[in-house]
């Protein structure tokens, strides 16, 4: 993460929905993103989403207990100020890459709306 502006490089790769996101902290280092997979929860090479996220969304796949399913969203997970979710399914790359997603697709939809 850029400590001047606090920005992180979400930067997507050829295959749809996949990201190569920065670390908050060495900005040589980045994670592997797929918002898709797990039926769209999302997949972060990171050791939080692995140990955390993971285990937590399989514990609650058959209720569809993830953050998004329960329509909470969580902000802080960008500027890493306020404490985490314990029950979170993502981590905050996987937040990162869903929101350069919705950036690049809303112009789309709004497009698409007012046809
Ligand atoms: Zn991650």
């Amino acid at each position: 993460m850029s400590k001047k502006t606090g920005t992180i490089r979400v930067e997507a790769l050829d295959e749809p929905g996949r990201y190569r996101v920065e670390s908050w902290s060495n900005r040589k280092a980045a994670h592997l993103v797929d918002i898709f997979a797990l039926r769209g929860n999302g997949e972060c090479s990171c050791t939080d989403y692995k140990t955390r996220c993971f285990p937590n969304w399989k514990k609650n796949r058959e209720t569809q207990g993830t953050e998004s399913a329960a329509k909470l969203i969580r902000p802080y997970l960008l500027s890493g100020k306020a404490k985490a979710n314990p029950n979170r399914t993502i981590c905050k790359h996987i937040h990162a890459a869903n929101w350069r997603y919705l950036l690049d697709i809303k112009p789309a939809i709004y497009e698409e709306l007012h046809r």
